[in-house]
Formats: C-alpha cells, sequence, structure tokens
C-alpha cells in the first residue's frame, strides 16, 4: 500500500536541521571541504580517528565535557570526559607499545558494554593497531573462528569469558600473544595479564605516530544474516565519513545528547555508537543493559535524550507493548529518531508519529559501506517505507545484470541491483583473506550492494530485499519486505518474516511465518484472514499463500530477521552459519 509523503515544517523546528537545501548541499559536496574541516594529526601528520573523536576536543575547552554518559545494570551513572577519555586511551596505547605489540596487529574486544571499551578502541587506533569487536553472547566456536580468522594478537575480555571460551581453545589460537583481563587486579599467567594493573603502571602521555589515513584501523565481521560472517577492512580515513554523517544525517548540534541502542558487536555500534557522536563533541549515552521497553522509555526522560538512534527490531517491540506505557514518560526533550539495519515497514514510521510525536528516519547503509549511504533527513519530508536519498557526496544507482555486464537505470521504478560508485571514504578495503570475494563485489566503477530496490522519480530509494532472499513465483519477483508490512499493517500481527518455498506449478510459493500480538489466538480463521488481507492489498500473486504462526522469529544478534534460516527449516535443510543467531548461545 501507498503511504503519502509527510511533508515538514522547518521554521516550527526548534533546532534548525544542519541540512536544508540537499539540493544545493549535494552540488556542492566536496569529500576534500570534508577532510579540511578535520584537524588531521598535529604537524600534518596523517588523519587518525582518535585525535578527531578524543584529543582534538581534549585540548581545547570541550576538555571537561562529557563524552561517554554509562548507565550500569545496576542503576549506577558515570562519566567519562573527553578529558578522561584521552587520558586513558593515551594509557592503554602506551600498554600495547610496552607490550611489543606491532602496527597493524588486532586487538579484539570480548567484553560486552562496559566503560573500559572506549579507551581501549581508542587506544588501539591510536597505537594503530586494528580493533575488532565481537559479541559478548558469541559462544565459544564462533568467538574461537573470528579470532583466528582475524589474527587476533591481543584479546581484552573478563574472567567469565576467559574462563568460558576462551581457555579451553587457546591451543587453537597460535598467534594470540596476550589475554588482558578486565577484571583482574592479579596476572594469571605469563599470557592472562591484569588490564588494571597494565593500565596503572602506563603513562597518560602519549603521540600517536604519523597515520596514513589508508591505514588499518577497524575489522567488522558482517551480520551473517546471508551466510558466514565476512571481515570487512576500514582505515582511518572512514572518519569523513563518520563525521559529515554525524552532521547531516543525525543532525547533531554541540548541546546535544544521544543514545545509539547498539551494541559494538556490529558496526552500528562502533561507527554510531562510539565515533560519531564523539566527532561533534555531544554527549553520548551508553547503557549496559539489554532492550525492556520501560527501561528504554525511562532513559529517554530521564537522560534528556534528544537525538536516538535505534533499530527497527527494537521498534516492532516497542510497537507491541501498550501505548498507555510511552505515556506514562515525559519524552519532550526527544527531536529525532533514526533507524537503521532493516527495512523499517511504513507502519513503524506511521507508529513514532502517533506514540511519540516524531517521525522514524530510516537509513540504509552496511558493514561494507562503513557509514550511512541513503538516508531521512531532519529537514526532508518522509516517504514512509522508503530508505530515503543518498548522501551528499555519495552516487547511488540501480543496476541490472544483462549478459554479465552491469547496466545503470536512468528510467525510475525499475527494480535492480543497488549500486554505489566506489571511492567514498568509508568504503570497505578488503574481506580479510578473501580477495577473490572482495574483487567480486564490484563492477568497473560500482560497488555492488547485494541488495534489491527502485527509485523513485524523486531520486527516492526503496529496498525490496537482499538479492539472496527474493521470491520468485509466478514470472513475479517478490521483495519479502513488501508482503511482511502488509502483513503488519493488519491488527493482529506483530512482525512477520516471509520467504519463498519451492513448489512445481509457480517456482516458490509465498509462505508468511508471523508473530501474533498479544491476545491474539492463532486459528485457522485468523489465518485464512491474513491470507484474504493480504491479497486485498498485493494481489493473489504477491500475497502469501501459507501461513505458520511462530513465537518468535529467528534473528541475528544485531536484530535482523534470518530468512535464510525460517526457509532452511521450512525444507529440513542444513540451516548453515548460526554464529550470530541470537539465543543460540550464552555468555
Ligand atoms: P551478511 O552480509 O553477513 O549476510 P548483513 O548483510 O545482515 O550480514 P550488515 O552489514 O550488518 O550484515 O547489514 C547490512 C544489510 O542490512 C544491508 O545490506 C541490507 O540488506 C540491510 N539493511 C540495513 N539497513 C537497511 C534499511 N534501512 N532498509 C533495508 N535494509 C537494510
Ligand atoms: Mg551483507
Amino acid at each position: 500500500m501507498f503511504f503519502q509523503p509527510i511533508k515538514k515544517n522547518i521554521k516550527s523546528m526548534a533546532v534548525q536541521p544542519n541540512l536544508t537545501d540537499y539540493t544545493t548541499i549535494r552540488a556542492e559536496f566536496s569529500w576534500e571541504a570534508v577532510r579540511r574541516e578535520l584537524s588531521g594529526l598535529p604537524g600534518g601528520q596523517g588523519l587518525n580517528i582518535a585525535y578527531e573523536a578524543v584529543d582534538r576536543h581534549a585540548e581545547g575547552p570541550g576538555q571537561n565535557r562529557i563524552a561517554i554518559r554509562f548507565l550500569g545494570k545496576d542503576g549506577g551513572v558515570s562519566d567519562l570526559s573527553y578529558g578522561d577519555l584521552r587520558d586513558r586511551s593515551n594509557r592503554f596505547a602506551n600498554l600495547l607499545r610496552s607490550l611489543k605489540v606491532d602496527k597493524g596487529d588486532r586487538v579484539f574486544w570480548l567484553a560486552g558494554r562496559i566503560p573500559d571499551l572506549y579507551p581501549i578502541f581508542f587506544g588501539t587506533l591510536k597505537n594503530l593497531n586494528v580493533f575488532c569487536p565481537l559479541f559478548a553472547a558469541f559462544g565459544p566456536e564462533p568467538v574461537q573462528q573470528r579470532l583466528e580468522r582475524g589474527n587476533a594478537r591481543i584479546l581484552v575480555t573478563n574472567r567469565k569469558q576467559y574462563t568460558k571460551k576462551i581457555a579451553p581453545l587457546l591451543n587453537r589460537l597460535p598467534e594470540l600473544r596476550y589475554i588482558l583481563l578486565v577484571d583482574s587486579t592479579e596476572d594469571i599467567n605469563e599470557q592472562v595479564l591484569s588490564l588494571p594493573r597494565l593500565m596503572a603502571e602506563a603513562a597518560d602521555m602519549f603521540t600517536i605516530p604519523p597515520t596514513d589515513p589508508e591505514d588499518m584501523a577497524i575489522l567488522h565481521f558482517t551480520s551473517g544474516t546471508t551466510g558466514l560472517p565476512k571481515g570487512a577492512v576500514h582505515v582511518h580515513n572512514a572518519v569523513q565519513t563518520h563525521f559529515i554523517t554525524g552532521r547531516y544525517v543525525l543532525d547533531l548540534h554541540q548541546d546535544d545528547i544521544y543514545w545509539c541502542t547498539a551494541d559494538p558487536g556490529w558496526v552500528t555500534g562502533t561507527s554510531y555508537g562510539i565515533i560519531a557522536p564523539l566527532l561533534h563533541g555531544v554527549i553520548s549515552i551508553v547503557d549496559e543493559a539489554d532492550f525492556e521497553p520501560e527501561r528504554w522509555y525511562r532513559i529517554l526522560q530521564e537522560q534528556k535524550v534528544t537525538v536516538w538512534y535505534t533499530a527497527p527490531t527494537a521498534i516492532r517491540m516497542l510497537m507491541r507493548v501498550p501505548e498507555e506505557l510511552p505515556g506514562k514518560f515525559d519524552l519532550s526533550s526527544l527531536r529525532l529518531v533514526h533507524s537503521v539495519g532493516e527495512p523499517l515497514n511504513p507502519e513503524a514510521v506511521l507508529w513514532g508519529q502517533k506514540v511519540l510525536g516524531l517521525l522514524i528516519h530510516d537509513n540504509w547503509w552496511q558493514t561494507e559501506t562503513g557509514g550511512i549511504m541513503i538516508a531521512n533527513y531532519a529537514a526532508l519530508e518522509v516517504r514512509p517505507g522508503s530508505m530515503g536519498l543518498p548522501l551528499p557526496g555519495i552516487e547511488a544507482a540501480i543496476l541490472t545484470h544483462l549478459d554479465a555486464e552491469s547496466v545503470r537505470v536512468e528510467e525510475s521504478d525499475v527494480e535492480g541491483e543497488l549500486a554505489l560508485r566506489r571511492g567514498w571514504p568509508s568504503m570497505f578495503r578488503a574481506y580479510l583473506h578473501d580477495e577473490e570475494r572482495y574483487q567480486k563485489c564490484f563492477a568497473g566503477e560500482w560497488y555492488l550492494t547485494g541488495d534489491l530496490a527502485r527509485r523513485d522519480a524523486d531520486g527516492y530509494y526503496w529496498f525490496i530485499g537482499r538479492a539472496d532472499d527474493i521470491i520468485k513465483t509466478a514470472g513475479h519477483m517478490v521483495g519479502p519486505f513488501e508482503v511482511e508490512s502488509c502483513l503488519m499493517e493488519h491488527p493482529a500481527v506483530a512482525e512477520a518474516g516471509v520467504i519463498g518455498k519451492p513448489e512445481s506449478t509457480i517456482g516458490e510459493l509465498v509462505k508468511a511465518f508471523v508473530v501474533l500480538k498479544a491476545g491474539y489466538k492463532a486459528t485457522d480463521e485468523l489465518s485464512h484472514e491474513l491470507i484474504g488481507f493480504g491479497r486485498g492489498r498485493l494481489g493473489s500473486a504477491v500475497a502469501p499463500k501459507e501461513i505458520d504462526f511462530v513465537d518468535n522469529l529467528p534473528k541475528t544478534r544485531s536484530g535482523k530477521i534470518m530468512r535464510r534460516l525460517l526457509k532452511a527449516r521450512e525444507l529440513n535443510l542444513p540451516v548453515g552459519d548460526t554464529s550470530t543467531l541470537e539465543g543460540s548461545t550464552t555468555s
């Protein structure tokens, strides 16, 4: 179903957005100008993410400003100023130097969202080592796989993780030189050392060595939604994208109180949970606890959050709780809500408008792109269901692949592969140890995203589905998102995952797995009603022909529906890599 664009009145906004005239800003944009806005290392010694995000503020009037406000699970609140962050990251950089960790060596993090994460992240970058975060809830196998594939040299973790997941696997990790325990005041042996002890002994002055913007900074494994996670390599130059998206998309202003709910185990949690807010000198909220509706609304209220970056899966979960709950909280500080990671159903955008009094701004990007590429902007109209317009500086296109040739589609509303002109600063520089796969992502000047989309006549992009998830039924190509969003418009449906099930006459049959809202019963009548509802809105070719009611959908830890798993289970096929499956292992 088509939803009307929702216009905005910029004059009535209390804070004037950073980007108002999209066309002019886009026309005049240059990455060189962005680079000039960043400081660069003193003496023209290159570009280092840690300097731009931390030291630049700490050396000026921003020294005592709060950088990170940490909300502990137990209710405790602790603040880290930009000055604290500089000193502690200097200590960690010195510590790495004293352990003789070489440039480019990988420092892995497996300790969840705790205050130590931030100095360790920036200290790693200061010493020109490469930071690689892992989800704390990964089981021993996924941890071992990633440490091995990523050539981990240093692992920062805690005692529990070490005992449960690392100690039994140590003989399979010959490259791992030291394990630093965040919660041990004493060394365990010559390889397993106390982080607090080493930090206390390290000096808090450190000069960042000359940094080539092309030096590797971060290694991120992809979410594993479509298969085995790939290790995407990012460089210091990515900071340009973090900076400009912080300004134009997140619309950060110096007085903002910003909350990104993503875990650093996936890329949103580093690009936008750590780097982008600090580049803009704002206060960044970090919550140690997991999702819980009441806790989240309370944080928005008590911390007076102004800009909130979250994910569709969290929004859909909030949509499931009674509307009286948000009504109990004062959310009047909030002025902007953003979402990423999965298609944002139009229904969710409208829910935001009704319940939060704010539209939810969808944006699209990938681990490989390093930063936001297509977005809805604070000042521009929102077309519910659309990912928005390309970031200034980013050229997007729809490509069709004909006889192994990739051809750019000029007409609007044609489905094809979403592509980006290669060469933006945060583009991944490699899939670690898989050059062949990396090369396959490019066709001439274009980076091929593996997602299908269309562009409307005004340049807005609409997500159709991942190429792997597209359903071919009776001569039609059906994107699961369209069907899932339609089902969500029915009052009984909380969430849906849609797959193609092989069928002899029509190729594939559209099948939906539906999670019901509280108070609705899984009956044959409801199943028929939903099939009829789909037919009425989507037509019989696209509407689901089979419905299964389920309690939950399989999701990655970053909250994405794993349709390949729904399909494999349906067809009794091997499930493939499930290392990122939520709930598959415990910490
Ligand atoms: P893998 O590559 O290992 O299968 P993944 O692609 O899910 O995992 P990420 O890089 O975390 O790993 O996710 C990027 C993908 O998420 C995009 O390619 C797209 O399919 C989806 N995505 C992200 N944001 C949006 C959005 N706003 N709308 C639709 N899809 C989105
Ligand atoms: Mg991917």
